[in-house]
C-alpha cells in the first residue's frame, strides 16, 4: 500500500474510532478533533522514549516515571474525547501533556539551554490549529509559565554542566527531529485540507443539484398552472367553434337537399360568425403563448402612442365602462418606433388589470382609472393608474414573473405583465409599477421616441395582393391546414397540395409553380432542408419559396425563420399577410423578398 493511500486510511480509522459522530458531522470540528488525536498519539509514542533516555542516559528515574505517567495521560486523550465529546477537555489534556513532556525532557538534560525546550514553540501552533487565535495565546502563556518555572528552579535542575560534545549531539538530534516533525505535520495538514476541500466541494455540488431540482419543480409547477389556464382559455371557444361549424355544415346540407328553406342560411351565417369569434380567441391565446417564447419578431414602424391608447381604450371599453369611470389626459407626444398591435396589447393588458383590481361592491363612479400620456425627459411616458386594491409589497417583486397571478384559473394566466415588460424592453423602453396596498397602483410605460430615419416597410407587409392568377404549391404535413389554405386562395389562384417535402420533390415539376409555400416544421424533411434542396436543384426558384410557421422549435429552424422573416407567415393565417407574401414572391424576381 502506498503512502498516498495509507494516510487517508489512517484518517478514516481516526474518524471511525476516535472522532465522535457529533463532531464528525461538522468538517471543521472533525479536523480539530483529528489534530488533537494525532498530537496525543505522537506523545504516547514519544514519552516512553524520553523516559528511557532520562533513565538510562542521564540516570533520572524520577523524571522517567513522570514521562511514563505523561504517556498514559496522552494515551487517554482519544478515549476522553470519545466519551466526553469535549474537544476543549481533550485538546487541553493533549497540549498540557505536550508542555509537561517537553519541559521534563529539557529539565532532565540541561535545563534552560536544552534545545528540547525549543519544541515548546510547537504548542501555540498546535493550539491555534485546534482552537484558533485565542487558544494559541492561552497556550503561549502556559509555555511562558513553564519557561519561567524553569528559570526559578534552575539551581535544582540536574546536569546543568554537560560536556560540549554531548550538548552538540543532543542539539543536532533535537533539531533533526523537529524538522522531521514539522514536515510530517505539513503533509498531514495538507491531506486534511484536501479532504476538507473535497467534502466542501461535494456539499456545494449537492446544494447546486438541490437548487436545480427546486428550479425544475418550480418550472413544472408553473407549467401545470399554464396548462390549466391554456386548457380553459382554449376549451370553451373550441367547443363553440366545433358546435357552430357542425350546425352550419348540417344546415347547408339540409338546404341543399331541400329539407330546410334557404332562409335558414341566415342562421348559418350567424353560427359561422360565432365560430370565427371563437377561432380568433384561440388565435389570440396561442399568439400570447408564442410571444412569451419569442417576442419582437414583428415589424415596427413610427406610431402615435395616443392613437394606440385610444384604440386600446375602445377595445377595453366594455369592461372599463361597466365597472369604472375613466379619466383621460393624452397630450401630444412624438411618435414611437413600435409594432402597433404589440403596444396595443401592452395598454389593453394594463387597462384590463386596472379593471380587475377594483374591489367588489363599489360603484363604477368610485372606481377610477386614470390614463395619461406625455413627454418625460425626452421619452414618451404612458401611465395607467387605478384606485383598486393595490399590490402587497411581497407580491410587487413577482408580478412581472411569468405565470404569477392572483386571479382564479381561467381568468388570469399571469402572462400579461411578463409579456408586456418583455415587449416594452425589446423596444428599448421600460415598464414599472408603484403601488400602495388598499389604495391603488400606477403602471408606467416609458418608450424612446422614433429615430429620424423613415423605416423601409418590407415587401411581405405591403397590403398589395397579386393581380394575376398564380400557380401555388402548398406543402404542409397537416392536410387540414393545406385544405384551409386552398380554400382561402383557391378562388383567385390555382392551388395544389402536398403533405410532405419529399412528395413535393418527387413531383419533379416544381419550376412550373409561381409560388411554393412550405411549412417549416414537418416530420422527415423539414422546410429548411426542402429549401436547401430546391435552391441546389432549381436556383431560379429561390425567390419563389415562402414559409409557413406554426411556431419554430429547433434552433436550426428558428435561425432560418429569423433569416427569412420577410417571407414567413404565421399560422393561423391572416389573409392580408398571405396576399402580401404572394405578391412579393410572385413579383418576377424584381420584388422578390431577400433574406
Ligand atoms: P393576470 O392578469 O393573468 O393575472 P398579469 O401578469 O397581467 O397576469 O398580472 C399578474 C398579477 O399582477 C395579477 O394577478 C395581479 O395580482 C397583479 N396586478 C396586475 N395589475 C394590477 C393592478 N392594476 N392592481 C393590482 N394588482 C395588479
Amino acid at each position: 500500500m502506498s503512502a498516498k493511500t495509507r494516510i487517508p486510511r489512517l484518517f478514516q480509522k481516526l474518524d471511525f474510532h476516535f472522532v465522535p459522530v457529533e463532531l464528525a458531522k461538522d468538517p471543521d470540528a472533525a479536523r480539530r478533533a483529528k489534530i488533537t488525536v494525532v498530537v496525543a498519539l505522537v506523545l504516547t509514542a514519544a514519552c516512553p522514549l524520553f523516559a528511557a533516555v532520562a533513565l538510562f542516559v542521564y540516570g533520572q528515574p524520577a523524571i522517567a516515571m513522570v514521562d511514563i505517567v505523561a504517556a498514559g495521560i496522552a494515551l487517554s486523550v482519544p478515549f476522553v474525547l470519545r466519551s466526553t465529546r469535549s474537544l476543549t477537555l481533550a485538546s487541553s489534556l493533549a497540549l498540557g501533556v505536550t508542555v509537561g513532556a517537553i519541559s521534563l525532557a529539557a529539565a532532565s538534560v540541561e535545563g534552560l539551554t536544552s534545545p528540547a525546550l525549543t519544541w515548546l514553540a510547537a504548542v501555540p501552533i498546535l493550539a491555534s490549529l485546534i482552537g484558533g487565535r485565542r487558544n494559541a495565546v492561552r497556550w503561549a502563556l502556559v509555555c511562558g509559565a513553564a519557561v519561567a518555572a524553569m528559570v526559578l528552579l534552575e539551581r535544582w535542575l540536574p546536569n546543568r554542566e554537560m560536556p560540549v560534545e554531548a550538548r552538540r549531539g543532543s542539539a543536532a538530534w533535537n533539531y533533526l527531529l523537529m524538522f522531521a516533525a514539522v514536515s510530517t505535520f505539513a503533509v498531514l495538514y495538507e491531506r486534511l485540507n484536501e479532504r476538507t476541500a473535497l467534502v466542501l466541494a461535494a456539499a456545494r455540488e449537492a446544494l447546486e443539484k438541490a437548487r436545480e431540482q427546486a428550479a425544475l419543480s418550480d418550472r413544472l409547477h408553473a407549467l401545470g398552472r399554464l396548462a390549466a389556464g391554456v386548457a380553459h382559455q382554449i376549451n370553451n371557444p373550441s367547443a363553440f367553434v366545433a358546435g357552430n361549424v357542425r350546425l352550419a355544415r348540417d344546415t347547408v346540407a339540409q338546404v341543399r337537399a331541400g329539407v330546410t328553406p334557404s332562409s335558414e342560411l341566415r342562421e348559418v351565417e350567424a353560427a359561422l360568425s360565432d365560430a370565427l369569434t371563437g377561432a380568433v380567441r384561440i388565435t389570440e391565446t396561442v399568439r400570447d403563448l408564442k410571444s412569451l417564447g419569442r417576442a419582437g419578431d414583428e415589424r415596427a414602424s413610427p406610431i402615435d402612442p395616443a392613437e394606440v391608447m385610444e384604440v386600446s381604450l375602445r377595445i377595453a371599453s366594455p369592461q372599463l365602462k361597466s365597472r369604472c369611470s375613466v379619466e383621460k389626459n393624452l397630450q401630444a407626444v412624438r411618435p414611437v418606433w413600435v409594432n402597433e398591435s404589440r403596444l396595443g396589447q401592452v395598454f389593453v393588458s394594463l387597462l384590463m388589470n386596472a379593471v380587475d383590481a377594483m374591489p367588489q361592491g363599489r360603484s363604477a363612479r368610485e372606481n377610477l382609472v386614470r390614463v395619461t400620456l406625455r413627454m418625460h425627459e425626452g421619452r414618451v411616458r404612458a401611465e395607467v393608474a387605478d384606485n383598486g386594491v393595490g399590490i402587497a409589497p411581497d407580491a410587487l417583486g413577482r408580478i412581472f414573473d411569468p405565470f404569477f397571478t392572483t386571479k382564479p384559473v381561467g381568468k388570469g394566466m399571469g402572462l400579461g405583465l411578463s409579456i408586456s415588460r418583455m415587449l416594452v424592453e425589446q423596444l428599448g423602453g421600460s415598464l414599472s409599477v408603484e403601488s400602495v396596498l388598499g389604495e391603488g397602483s400606477v403602471f408606467r410605460v416609458e418608450l424612446p421616441v422614433t429615430p429620424a430615419v423613415e423605416p423601409v416597410v418590407p415587401a411581405a407587409e405591403r397590403d398589395d395582393a397579386p393581380s394575376r392568377r398564380l400557380r401555388i404549391l402548398v406543402i404542409d404535413d397537416e392536410p387540414l391546414v393545406g385544405r384551409s389554405l386552398a380554400r382561402l386562395l383557391g378562388r383567385r389562384h390555382d392551388v395544389e397540395l402536398c403533405t410532405s417535402a419529399v412528395e413535393a420533390l418527387a413531383r419533379g415539376d416544381l419550376p412550373r409553380f409561381d409560388v411554393v409555400l412550405c411549412d417549416l416544421m414537418m416530420p422527415g424533411m423539414s422546410g429548411v432542408d426542402f429549401y436547401e434542396r430546391v435552391v441546389k436543384e432549381w436556383p431560379q426558384l429561390e425567390g419563389r419559396i415562402g414559409f409557413l410557421s406554426g411556431g419554430t422549435f429547433t434552433e436550426r429552424v428558428r435561425q432560418h425563420a429569423d433569416l427569412f422573416s420577410a417571407r414567413l407567415v404565421d399560422k393561423p393565417f391572416e389573409p392580408e399577410k398571405l396576399n402580401a407574401l404572394l405578391a412579393a414572391l410572385s413579383g418576377s424576381g424584381r420584388d422578390t423578398p431577400q433574406a
